[in-house]
């Protein structure tokens, strides 16, 4: 078993407290050994055995997690490449998907919580990165999301149905969507995405319904989340134990009080609308292809929801929508959802840092047992060259780290691949 030891730097370790000047963390294998005083058994004279980072002057933290990102939506889209609609075709969305997932984890992001795709994508880059076939973040996935008439991703006319490629799976009612339970957990999916309408509009899947899908999901021993911006179909998520929400934006306090007596978690998901609101004011509303004022909208709904929930005592979990369109770049915002915590949401950095690594880690099937840099944890580590203390901002884009350590391995940080990764036209400055 190999042994790494982290030697010097500021520790930031992920509970909440205060910044320590550290002396060694001790990585045996793919777990943390020890943090605080180097052991005595440790023979660091010995480079066979044992490999030192010397982290001096620099900021050593927990990997981050981003718990939304869509690894197979099909961007980016590359230049020569026949475009259809939804995504392009399985074989190539899988390719793009796995590269995608190396520029994540070179971005300091070492586990990410993906809610939907196409086919069966990301359970198989999953397993790619699992089975050592490639470099890549911890995967944790849906598949296609369970949606009735009418409900996001339900984008095709009812005379054409919900075909393959795309990324919802029409059910429309409990029985069938128990069934689509069923085959994605035969599939090895780790969890189910119900997704209620696309804004808000009107509630689209019942208690009933959402209660059959949390029933069979959690015999199977897989967790539910559900896109729900509404009030109603928010409070019926909770009732009926869902496992965590996504967005909330127009959930009373009605409904947060149910949110909260479920014990259950919200994911706001601000960066997706910041980005397009950003984009729409600098290139002009119709580069985005998205109503902006409707956005504005959202954002502010959902910065209101950011600090009622935590008075209601409600955890909040961060995720980007990184890959939901074609300028949520891999890569370059997942951890931009913590500076909106800091900047709109009433967070400390140090609170947002925690939002991303210690509760995210909920969201990615490890919560106890990732996000935090404590003695058995496993061993996903950043190392960075500025303080993310001071300015929050020093975790985006990877552009600031010194060093990625998943699974108890250093991540090779080399040059992007400039052909794929040429700068797109709407790309955020
Ligand atoms: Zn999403």
């Amino acid at each position: 078993m190999s042994t790494l030891v982290i030697r010097n730097g500021t520790l930031i370790d992920g509970t909440g407290s205060p910044p320590l000047r550290n002396d060694a963390l001790v990585i045996e294998g793919n777990r943390i050994a020890s943090v605080g005083v180097l052991p005595a058994h440790v023979p660091l004279g010995d480079p066979q055995k044992v490999r030192v980072i010397d982290a001096a002057g620099q900021w050593i933290m927990p990997g981050l997690i981003d718990a939304h990102v869509h690894l197979s939506y099909g961007y980016p889209t590359l230049k020569g490449e026949g475009r259809g609609r939804n995504s392009s075709r399985a074989e190539l969305t899988a390719l793009k998907a796995a590269r995608s997932a190396q520029k994540v984890l070179r971005a300091g992001v070492t586990s990410i919580s993906v809610p939907g795709g196409t086919w069966f994508t990301d359970v198989g880059v999953r397993d790619a990165i699992k089975l050592g076939l490639m470099e890549g973040p911890r995967v944790y996935c849906a598949g296609r999301m369970i949606v009735t008439y009418g409900c996001i991703e339900d984008d095709e006319p009812s005379w054409v149905g919900s075909p393959d490629h795309i990324i919802g799976k029409l059910c429309n009612t409990a029985d069938e969507m128990v069934t689509e339970v069923r085959r994605q957990a035969k599939h090895g999916v780790n969890f189910i995405k119900m997704a209620d309408s696309r804004s808000g509009e009107s509630q689209m899947i019942s208690k009933q319904e959402i209660a059959a899908v949390v029933g069979e999901a959690h015999r199977r021993n897989l967790r539910v989340a559900i896109h729900s911006r509404g009030s109603g179909s928010t409070r019926a998520a909770a009732e009926a134990g869902v496992d965590w929400i996504i967005h909330a934006d127009l959930a009373t306090d009605a409904d947060l009080e149910a949110v909260a007596k479920a014990g259950i978690p919200i994911m706001p998901t601000a960066t997706f609308l910041h980005t397009v609101i950003d984009l729409g004011n600098r290139l002009g509303p119709e580069q985005v292809q998205l109503d902006i004022n409707r956005m504005k909208r959202h954002f502010d709904n959902l910065v209101t929801i950011m600090h009622r929930a935590r008075e209601f005592g409600i955890k909040l979990l961060c995720g980007t929508d990184t890959g939901n369109n074609e300028f949520t770049r891999y890569g370059e915002l997942h951890a931009k959802e913590a500076e909106i915590l800091v900047t709109y949401g009433g967070f400390t950095p140090m609170e947002a840092i925690v939002a991303c690594t210690r509760d995210n880690a909920l969201a990615v099937g490890l919560a106890g047992d990732v996000g935090v840099l404590q003695p058995g944890k496993l061993a996903d580590i950043i190392i960075l060259k500025q303080d993310p203390l001071a300015d929050i901002r020093v975790l985006q884009g990877g552009r600031h780290l010194a060093a990625v350590i998943k699974d108890g391995k250093p991540v090779a940080l080399g040059e992007a691949d400039a052909a794929v990764d040429r700068p797109l036209a709407l790309s955020p400055a």
